[in-house]
C-alpha cells in the first residue's frame, strides 16, 4: 500500500518546499489518519505530532465538533460569497467573535484563505490607507531577514529567506530587510538584553536612512516561527515601541502561527506586549481543518478605509467562505470552552517548558527555549562556545529530523535546529513521551556526528 501510494505520489504530485528528487527517492511519508496528538502512517506507524501539522492543529486532530459543524453548515449553504454587499451567517459570527477575542484596538476583519494571502492583503492595505490619507509616497515596508510571512510575490517579498528570494524574482520593489534578534546565533558578546536593544535599533537606522515620509509600516512575526522559533529578547518589543512612537509608520504583527494561544496567551502580541495596527491570522484560526485567514484591522485603519473613498478593491472568491468560517467558529468555541489558552499558559505550556529547557543539558544542546508551546533545541558541535556551527549547516539538522521521525516524534529541522509545536491538547503524558524521545533523539545523533566525525 504504501509503495503503491509512494509510486503514484512521484508520478504526478510536486509538494511545496521539498527536493523532488531525493523525496521520490526515499519516497513521501503517507499520513492516513489522525487522532488527539497522533498521527498514522500507512504503515500503522504512530507518531505524536510534535508541529500540531505546520503549526495549526492546535485543538488536536480528528475533532468530531468540527466536522460535525462542517457538516451542517454544507447543509445550509455551502458556499456564497461577501462581495458586493452581501453576507452570511457564519460570516458575522466569526467576525464579531473575533473583534472580541483579538486585541481591543481590533474591530474589524478582512477575511482571507492562507496566511500568505493576509500578508498579499497587508501590503496593498497599508499602501492604501496612506494613499488615500493623501501620502501615496508611503509605500516602503520595513521586515526582517529570516522572517516568513507565506511564499506568495507579496509573503515571500516580506519574508526575509534567501532561498525564496532566489526564485521567482522576488522581493518585489519597496520592501526592506532589517536585522532579527537572534541573540543565539547572532547575538556575539552581547547580553540578551543588549542583543534586543540593537536589533530593535535596526528599525531605527532604517527610518533615518529611508525616510519615514516612505515607510508605510513595519512587519514582524512575535516570535519568529519558521525562522527557527526565534523568541526576542525581553527588551526587544519595548525597544520597537519606543521607536515607532509618534512616528507615522504602522506596525504588523503577523500572528499567523502566534495567535489563537500558541504563546499563552490569546495573541502573541498580549505577551510581548506589542500594539498592532494591522493583524494578519490563519493556522489557529480554523485549527487547520479548512482554510481560512484574515487581516484585522485596528480602529486607526478601519475608520479611513470604510470611510469616503476608502473603497478597497481587494479580495478573494472564498474570502469567508462559510463553511470555513464555521469550523473556525466551532474552533474558537473549543479553545474557550475547554479553556485551552489557560492550559498552555498556566498547565502544559509551564509542564513542557521545565523538562524542555532540561535537554539543554545534553552535549549537543546549545540552547532549549520555549515560550508557550513553541520551542527550539540549538545543536551544536562545540557546546560552551555557542558561536561555533556545524560545518556543512543544516545537516546535522536534518539527521536529527528524521531520527526523531524515525522514533515516533514529529520535530521540524531549521539550520541545524529542531523546532517544536505541538498541539495545546498535548497531555502530560504525552509530554513525557514528547520530551523522552526528543532525548533519544539527540543520543542518536550525536553517536551519527561522531561516526561521521
Ligand atoms: N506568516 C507566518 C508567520 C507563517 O508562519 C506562515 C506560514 O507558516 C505564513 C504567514 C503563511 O501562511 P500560509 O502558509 O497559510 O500561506
Amino acid at each position: 500500500l504504501t509503495a503503491d501510494y509512494r509510486a503514484r505520489d512521484a508520478a504526478h504530485h510536486i509538494h511545496p518546499f521539498s527536493d523532488m528528487k531525493s523525496l521520490n527517492a526515499e519516497g513521501s511519508r503517507v499520513i492516513v489518519r489522525g487522532e488527539g496528538s497522533w498521527i498514522y502512517d500507512s504503515d500503522g506507524n504512530r507518531i505524536l505530532d510534535g508541529m500540531a501539522g505546520l503549526w495549526c492543529v492546535n485543538i488536536g486532530h480528528g475533532r468530531k465538533e468540527i466536522a460535525d459543524a462542517i457538516q451542517r453548515q454544507m447543509a445550509e449553504i455551502s458556499y456564497y460569497n461577501t462581495f458586493f454587499k452581501t453576507t452570511h451567517p457564519p460570516a458575522v459570527a466569526l467576525a464579531e467573535t473575533l473583534a472580541r477575542l483579538t486585541p481591543t484596538q481590533f474591530n474589524h476583519v478582512f477575511f482571507v484563505n492562507s496566511g500568505s494571502e493576509a500578508n498579499d492583503t497587508v501590503i496593498r492595505m497599508v499602501r492604501h490607507y496612506w494613499a488615500t490619507l493623501g501620502k501615496p509616497r508611503k509605500t516602503v515596508i520595513v521586515a526582517r531577514w529570516n522572517a516568513y510571512h507565506g511564499s506568495t510575490m507579496g509573503g515571500g517579498s516580506l519574508g526575509g529567506m534567501k532561498p525564496i528570494h532566489s526564485q521567482g524574482g522576488l522581493p518585489i520593489p519597496d520592501i526592506h530587510h532589517i536585522a532579527q534578534p537572534y541573540w543565539f546565533g547572532e547575538g556575539g558578546d552581547m547580553t540578551p538584553d543588549e542583543f534586543g536593544v540593537a536589533a530593535a535599533r535596526a528599525l531605527e537606522t532604517a527610518i533615518d536612512e529611508i525616510g519615514e515620509d516612505r515607510i508605510g509600516a513595519f512587519i514582524a512575526e512575535p516570535i519568529q516561527g519558521a525562522g527557527g522559533v526565534i523568541i526576542p529578547p525581553a527588551t526587544y518589543w519595548p525597544e520597537i515601541a519606543r521607536i515607532l512612537k509618534d512616528r507615522e509608520i504602522l506596525l504588523v504583527a503577523d500572528e499567523v502561527i502566534t495567535g489563537f494561544g500558541r504563546t499563552g496567551n490569546w495573541f502573541g502580541s498580549e505577551t510581548f506586549g506589542i500594539e498592532a495596527d494591522l493583524m494578519p491570522i490563519a493556522k489557529g484560526l480554523s485549527s487547520g481543518y479548512l482554510p481560512i485567514g484574515g487581516v484585522m484591522v485596528s480602529d486607526k485603519v478601519a475608520e479611513v478605509l470604510i470611510g469616503p473613498g476608502g473603497e478597497f478593491n481587494h479580495g478573494f472568491t472564498y474570502s469567508a467562505h462559510p463553511v470555513a468560517a464555521a469550523a473556525a467558529l466551532e474552533n474558537l468555541r473549543i479553545i474557550e470552552d475547554d479553556r485551552l489558552v489557560e492550559r498552555v499558559r498556566d498547565d502544559i505550556g509551564p509542564y513542557l517548558q521545565e523538562r524542555w529547557r532540561a535537554l539543554g543539558e545534553h552535549p549537543l544542546v546549545g540552547e532549549a527555549r520555549m515560550t508557550g508551546l513553541m520551542g527550539a533545541l540549538e545543536l551544536v558541535p562545540d557546546k560552551p562556545s555557542r558561536k561555533s556551527a556545524f560545518p556543512d549547516t543544516g545537516k546535522v539538522g536534518t539527521i536529527a529530523r528524521d531520527f526523531s521521525f524515525r522514533n515516533g516524534l514529529v520535530m521540524r529541522a531549521v539550520r541545524d535546529s529542531l523546532i517544536l509545536s505541538p498541539p495545546f491538547t498535548l497531555s502530560h503524558e504525552e509530554a513525557d513521551y514528547l520530551v523522552a524521545t526528543a532525548r533519544k533523539t539527540l543520543d542518536d545523533t550525536l553517536a551519527e556526528v561522531k561516526r561521521l566525525g
